[in-house]
């Protein structure tokens, strides 16, 4: 499999052709594109369903305004259709006293806010420039209630303005009180002939009555689910917070309406004295809490578009993912393919070179008898290394099965270490390496399992030698280093890149440079290294550097206790540290 990235050109072409990546590509496009068209449709619906939210966030709440400003107004201007329009001119010039009091008392049952009627007439005789006042408590006519004086006198200020309604506030017995009059004139408008009046306590209509109003008309406001609640403020004309009772008045709202407070109906305010008389303005206040309508939005849509933008990371990750994983089978299938012609050459080799060397020998056709001991070695190196791939074979397949078994007995490592170098000796010398190994006196405690440590040991040392096609130096050092007894193969040849340096412990996984030439191999040895180091407690560090050379080291956990000294071994030791083999 071609392995070499970069971005020239016959690079790209051949990262096209590669059919891991043609898959993950495909895949990405089947599956992205899909998603892609569905994230689409659902965004645009999130934001069609947020204006419609809006709308109807708007709609309510201006519809809500109007409808508390009409039910304010309607209710209050009843006062004057039912009572002071009532009572016309002919019941007060002269006064018709029955029927006032029975339209007053009809108005102080419908119009519960009216503290106190009146009725004044300069025509009739008997009352001529009386007040007559009718309220809850007489049930009665009061002849010249003590604010009657007031009543007339600001009546006649204002008769010169010539309008039918007349309209002022004034505060009688300690309370703020608001009078309006129906006046009535001459037939030439130049005299005050009798009014119809009405008083209101103003404390009790914004503390009592229009609370108690407005709780029963709107006592619950329905607003989309999931939404704040819609909330309705009336205010005063000192903008004191009339309805909800007890609340503070609010900056942030949606809707203001305002109107006058006048007991008769606001378009006629021009019929109204003192024209440009200052009723107050009450505000009608509609809102969601202390948010703006689209604040709400934003904040409602928020959660819903960072699930989407999740969801689409979580796709994206899970198309990267499958894509990884396919490619990554293919590139298997593809590893083993190569594997199978790998060792059926890995067999041949050596095969058919003993075979050759054997006959030679065998059939006496050596002239120079000198060079048999060459020849038997050569057998014996080949030997050795269809040795190590059937092992490598065997054991793989002990350790995907999982029935690879490690006995872990108390061991040196130098002893180890020096025991592979040995038996590779002649190997190292046909190839023309040198090896140095670099080895302390004391031995170097550790737990392992002889044979698997030696043959990982040996893969690396033969790794050492098939990737070192120039520089023909070893170097093994043994040590110790945080804890770990270590053993270090250096080698001076071809390296191996950065990103390529965790790939080469996976299975089957071969680093070449042209496709084809190179050095063969299954792929395993790195694999069965990494997990003999693994089954010891350890691990396996390669330090490498493309084009000159790797290190790697095996890292087995010390052991503290005693170990039993092989003395086979322990004449090397007695050597200097330092052993250097030349071939
Ligand atoms: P094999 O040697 O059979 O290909 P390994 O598992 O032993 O398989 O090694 C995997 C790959 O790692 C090799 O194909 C090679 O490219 C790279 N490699 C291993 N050891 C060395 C080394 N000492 N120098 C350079 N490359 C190495």
């Amino acid at each position: 499999m071609e392995l070499t990235r970069g971005v020239s050109p016959s690079s790209v072409g051949a990262l096209l052709r590669d059919r891991t990546l043609r898959l993950a590509a495909g895949l990405a496009v089947v599956v992205a594109i899909p998603v892609a068209i569905l994230f689409y449709f659902q965004f645009r619906s999130i934001s069609a369903l947020s204006q419609s939210s809006t709308v109807v966030l708007r709609q309510l709440s201006q519809e809500t305004a109007d409808a508390v400003t009409k039910v304010l107004v309607d209710t209050l201007r009843t006062a004057r259709v039912d009572v002071l329009l009532k009572i016309g001119q002919r019941q007060t010039e002269p006064l018709d006293l029955a029927y006032i009091e029975n339209a007053f008392e009809q108005g102080l049952v419908n119009d519960p806010f009216v503290d106190r009627f009146y009725v004044w007439s300069d025509v009739t005789n008997e009352y001529k420039g009386r007040v007559l006042a009718y309220d809850r408590t007489s049930y009665g006519f009061i002849t010249n209630p003590p604010e009657s004086a007031l009543l007339v006198k600001r009546f006649h200020d204002l008769a010169p303005e010539q309008r039918a309604i007349a309209i002022f506030d004034d505060t009688i017995g300690g309370r703020r009180t608001h009078f309006q009059g129906q006046l009535r004139f001459t037939f030439t408008r130049d005299r005050l002939t009798s009014f119809v009046a009405l008083a209101v306590d103003a404390e009790r209509l914004s503390s009592d009555y229009i609370p108690r109003l407005l709780a029963s008309k709107f006592p619950k406001i329905e607003g989309p689910t999931g939404f704040p609640p819609l909330a309705v403020t009336v205010l005063d004309g000192a903008n004191r917070v009339v309805y909800p009772a007890g609340s503070s008045v609010t900056d942030r709202y949606v809707d203001e309406r305002t109107f006058p407070l006048v007991f008769f109906e606001p378009e006629l305010a021009s019929f109204a004295a003192p024209e440009k008389g200052k009723p107050e303005t009450w505000r009608v206040r509609t809102g969601y809490g202390n948010q703006m309508i689209p604040d709400i939005i934003a904040a409602r849509e928020r959660p819903q578009r960072v699930m989407m933008a999740m969801l689409a990371g979580l796709m994206a990750l899970g198309v990267f993912f499958i894509a990884r994983a396919a490619a990554r089978e293919l590139r298997v299938a593809e590893m083993k393919s190569n594997f199978v012609s790998s060792v059926s050459h890995d067999l041949k080799t050596p095969l058919a070179l003993i075979q050759l060397f054997a006959e030679t020998l065998e059939l006496g056709r050596l002239k120079n008898t000198e060079r048999a001991p060459e020849y038997y070695r050569i057998i014996n190196s080949e030997a050795r290394k269809l040795t190590r791939l059937i092992n490598n074979l065997l054991d793989f397949s002990k350790i995907e099965a999982g029935l690879r078994k490690y006995q872990l007995e108390p061991t040196d490592l130098s002893a180890v270490t020096r025991r592979v170098v040995d038996s590779l000796d002649s190997q190292f010398r046909h190839n023309q390496f040198s090896v140095t190994l670099r080895a302390p006196q004391a031995p170097i405690a550790v737990k392992l399992d002889a044979e698997a440590a030696e043959q990982a040991l040996e893969n690396l040392l033969s790794n050492a030698m098939k990737y070192s096609p120039e520089h023909r130096e070893i170097v093994v050092e043994v040590d110790t280093s945080g804890g770990y007894g270590v053993v270090r193969v250096r080698d001076h040849g071809i390296g191996i890149p950065p990103r390529l340096q965790r790939k080469i412990f996976q299975k089957f996984y071969r680093v070449q440079t042209d496709a084809g030439s190179g050095p063969q191999g299954t792929g395993l040895g790195l694999a069965i290294v990494d997990h003999v180091m693994r089954a010891h407690g350890g691990f396996v560090r390669v330090d490498s550097e493309a084009g000159r050379g790797s290190t790697f080291t095996l890292h087995f956990p010390l052991y503290r206790g005693d170990i039993n000294v092989d003395e086979t071994d322990s004449g090397d030791r007695g050597r200097a540290a330092d052993v250097a083999r030349s071939a």
